[in-house]
């Protein structure tokens, strides 16, 4: 399922290969794309349109038009673009310098919301809490959003509402970096675990981008390196890359989920604060 980084790197590529022209013909072929609305509907408005940017809000892409409509793209588990015929093709975008983009998507779970920009923004910010690569992810604003959960920490940073942008994958990744226990109460943390986590959150994500995300050999999202940097995700029995301690696998939040007990023990760490006024 792609998450921030396979979604940024669909982004990019996706706005190199639109942005700027104009929609000569709009098909879409599933109705479940774009449900309730009518695909021919929705076909009929986005022809004749020009794409002014491609921009991104947590897991979803957001195609601004001349007209002022957005398309909010969810990829979901399986939806991604494709820039050669491909199978599985549910809308296809011709351009007006004669190219031609296709939206495929195997299990067909993926959406297209074409609405007016100002719905689109509101839409967002209630969906999405502020991008974790972005000045309003501080540690301030993560202590608010934890304080009090008793909901296990990887569950915790599943909400798109705390964390934009993050799956399964990018969780175990920014818990393993942060060396905190995915099963902890979220209310739990100190303050300096808290900013750990943070960055931990960034340097995950960070990494999966300068990757291109991870290709999980699946077909649902190729070309990216990520899957060779991953440190917990998938990894039950291979040796932890700091301690050497193997990986174990376990249940938070109704996801598998990938740690190091040795590095992500389960008992809150002393913090460096607490040791100094001990003594
Ligand atoms: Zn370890």
């Amino acid at each position: 399922m792609p998450e921030l980084p396979e979604v940024e790197t669909e982004r990019r590529r996706l706005a190199a290969a639109i942005a700027g022209k104009r929609i000569a013909a709009a098909r879409v072929d599933d109705a479940r794309l774009t449900r309730p609305e009518d695909p021919q509907i929705v076909a009929g408005m986005l022809t004749g349109d020009r794409v002014v940017a491609v921009d991104r809000r947590g897991k979803y892409i957001v195609v601004r038009l001349e007209s002022g409509h957005a398309l909010l793209v969810h990829l979901r588990m399986t939806g991604g673009f494709r820039y050669a015929p491909a199978t599985h093709e549910r809308a296809v975008l011709e351009l007006d310098d004669g190219s031609r983009v296709a939206y495929r998507d195997t299990r067909r779970f993926g959406t297209w919301l074409l609405t007016e920009e100002d719905d689109a923004r509101h839409l967002l910010s209630v969906k999405n809490g502020p991008e974790p690569l972005g000045r309003a992810f501080t540690t301030d604003f993560l202590a608010g959003r934890l304080a009090g959960r008793k909901a296990p920490l990887k569950a915790a940073v599943l909400d798109q509402r705390t964390v934009a942008g993050l799956g399964n994958i990018y969780a175990d990744e920014a818990l393993w970096h942060a060396r905190l226990n995915p099963l902890r109460p979220a209310g739990d943390l100190t303050r300096d675990e808290i900013a750990a986590l943070r960055d931990g959150i960034r340097k995950a994500l960070k990494l999966g981008i300068s990757r291109q995300g991870a290709d999980l050999g699946d077909g649902a999202y190729a070309g990216g390196r990520m899957q060779d940097e991953f440190r917990a995700y998938g990894r039950d029995g291979e040796p932890c890359h700091r301690c050497g301690t193997p990986i174990l696998k376990t249940r938070a939040g109704g996801r598998g989920t990938w740690y190091c007990p040795t590095c992500q023990a389960a008992s809150s760490r002393p913090s460096r604060s607490r040791r100094q006024s001990s003594t």
